[in-house]
């Protein structure tokens, strides 16, 4: 099935919805030039835009990996090699998803669930994938002052859980015990995760240790799938949005525009609002990546408690509606954009400051919106746009 949508601009995604909750999946293409909105039902069908060079825009949606929806828009000369690329795209995902999977065992994959299952008694032998994963996990706890925390997987289950029973049954829906994820918490010293990158093993020294990868997989996975795809040169022109962890690949090759235009959800919208964006960031080979309270949650007593989660009190951090990170990589920006929601806002500038290349936007509890000077330049607010009249052009080659 082919469908045609005719002068198309300027596109921005946001993608909304989840397995586990109980949202419907809808793909909201906003066409910023026309305020005109096309909300589309997620079907498998591949969307095409003519254009008047030897490019046409395409794009495709999924569903079955990353519980989330994945889609691809990119240029390319034909149905058929738009079709390849995506195919290796979802090919490579679902890949992904298995070795990355804590819920679900897959018949012959050593997987993080394996890791899990044998905490404390046997390293396992897993696949380089894994290995890389967790390395980058080990590097960001780091960074962040163990904020982002993968060994957190005996906590996160305890919210996990209840999370899920408050969602089917609302009149049941309570909060965690504080001894339970006190007791969980003596259980969470991510220096245990001990990887092994020359026998290439992962073992838990702490036999009641759970890794969840959570903060960071989706944006890990989604930077690893583009740059093998770049580097077999089959996605020169593209954004690949994993639940809304937006990477840009080259410029759009339409011959007009000069930068794709990523629209922030706006937290104070419902998340199915028609498109009503808080900001656009224009930028080429870059990430945008956003966390939030809104994403995904459950209400007790008439307070929703959302589902990132502060080490130290245990509790859902408190301090914004989202916080958004913009940086090159999106393993990066995926593991960032989780921390700085955890730190005030004074603490999270500070930081975002002290690494080179990365800009963030902060939505307070208020509504009140803040940005780091250096996002100010991409930011359609600020009078940023993707035509391409300005000095950045000479940065955004493809
Ligand atoms: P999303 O997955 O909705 O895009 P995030 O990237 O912010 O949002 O990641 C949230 C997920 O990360 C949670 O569902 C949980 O699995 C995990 N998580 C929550 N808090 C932490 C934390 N402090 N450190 C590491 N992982 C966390
Ligand atoms: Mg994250």
């Amino acid at each position: 099935m082919k469908k045609s949508l005719n002068h198309v601009n300027m596109l921005s995604l946001q993608i909304f919805g989840r397995t586990r909750g109980t949202l419907t999946v809808i793909l909201i293409i906003s066409l910023l030039t026309t305020t005109a909105l096309i909300t589309m039902p997620i079907t498998g069908c591949v969307y095409q835009t003519e254009t008047e060079g030897a490019y046409i825009k395409y794009s495709d949606s999924f569903f079955e990996s990353f519980d989330t929806v994945i889609t691809v828009v990119a240029y390319a000369k034909n149905e058929n090699e738009f079709s390849d690329c995506y195919e290796k795209i979802r090919k490579r995902f679902t890949e992904l998803h298995k070795l990355f999977d804590i819920y679900n065992e897959y018949e012959g994959i050593n997987n993080l669930k394996t890791i899990n299952d044998h905490a404390g008694a046997a390293p396992i032998a897993v696949e380089e994938e894994i290995i890389g994963l967790l390395e980058f996990a080990l590097k960001c706890a780091d960074m962040t002052g163990g904020i982002v925390n993968a060994a957190m997987g005996s906590v996160l289950e305890i919210w996990h859980n209840y999370r899920e029973k408050g969602i089917n049954e609302p009149d049941m829906a309570a909060l965690p015990p504080e001894e339970i994820l006190q007791d969980a918490a003596r259980h969470i010293d991510i220096k245990k995760i001990i990887v092994d990158r020359e026998k290439g093993t992962v073992y838990l020294s702490d036999p009641q240790m759970k890794i969840d990868v959570g903060a960071l997989a989706k944006g890990y996975a989604t930077e690893l799938v583009v740059s093998e795809l770049q580097k077999d040169g089959n996605l020169i022109s593209g954004i690949i949005s994993a639940g809304g962890n937006i990477r840009t690949t080259g410029k759009p090759l339409d011959g007009v525009r000069a930068r794709w235009g990523i629209g922030i959800h706006d937290p104070e919208k419902p998340v199915l609002s028609d498109g009503e964006l808080l900001d656009v960031v224009y930028l080429n080979n870059g990430s945008v990546v956003t966390s939030g309270d809104y994403e995904r949650y459950y209400i007790v007593d008439g307070r929703r408690y959302h589902h990132i989660i502060d080490p130290e009190t245990l509790m859902p951090g408190e301090y914004f509606k989202s916080v958004t990170v913009v940086t090159a990589d999106s393993g990066l920006a995926d593991a960032l954009s989780t921390a700085v929601f955890l730190m005030p806002c004074v603490e999270g500038r500070a930081f975002i400051n002290s690494l080179e290349d990365v800009e963030a936007i902060w939505v307070m509890r208020d509504g009140t919106v803040e940005v780091t000077e250096g996002l100010k330049m991409i930011l359609r607010s600020y009078g940023a746009s993707g035509s391409g009249q300005d000095d950045r052009d000479k940065q955004d080659k493809p």
